[in-house]
């Protein structure tokens, strides 16, 4: 059996994600709240609950068993949940829908994100450098420079493919070092 559609599963949900305070124009992961800044929101003013439900289908969200298959879980909309992949990695196997949600709930991406970047700051020994960090990151000329240096332009963001927060972290040691050593 497939599995029913990413808007079929939202019309599922649809109560429940707008009292979390979303507004189901403007998809996000169910979990952890990453979103694509507006590219898969609703456009289009005034449109029908129908066309905010169809609007689902194309978020790059996947579609995650709350109760897994291998503990019997179904595949009907109540039992799916959407989520961006790196939560669908992550997401706990249980038998529990309690605690499924419990973790679904406690996610964010804001602080994923964070602890990505502080664990990737600690792999290149710059915990004493991040103020140092910060001013490099806030002028806008050696920010290009640092990351057009390792092929990413800015004003490309979100178009090309996923570029990981360590090779972000790496560009930045680069640099740090060169400047250390006056090379720059
Ligand atoms: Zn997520």
């Amino acid at each position: 059996m497939t599995l029913p559609s990413k808007s079929k599963i939202f019309e599922y949900w649809i109560d429940w994600y707008r009292r979390k305070g979303n507004d189901s124009g403007e998809p996000c992961c169910w979990a952890c709240g990453k979103y694509w800044e507006d590219k898969y929101d609703i456009k289009k003013p005034g449109a029908t609950r129908e066309e905010i439900i169809k609007n689902w289908n194309r978020v790059p969200l996947q579609r995650c068993h709350i109760i897994a298959k291998q503990f019997g879980g179904s595949d009907e909309p109540s039992n799916l949940f959407l989520m961006c992949s790196d939560c669908h990695d992550k997401a706990p196997n249980t038998k529990s829908v309690e605690a499924f949600l419990i973790w679904t709930d406690k996610q964010n991406w804001f602080i994923n994100f964070q602890e990505e970047v502080m664990k990737e700051i600690n792999t290149y020994e710059l915990q004493d450098r991040i103020t140092e960090i910060n001013e490099l990151m806030s002028n806008k000329k050696i920010k290009q420079e640092i990351f057009e240096n390792i092929g990413i332009h800015m004003n490309q963001r979100g178009k090309g493919a996923q570029i990981t927060i360590s090779t972000f972290i790496a560009a930045i040691f680069d640099y740090l070092r060169k400047q250390d050593e006056k090379l720059i």
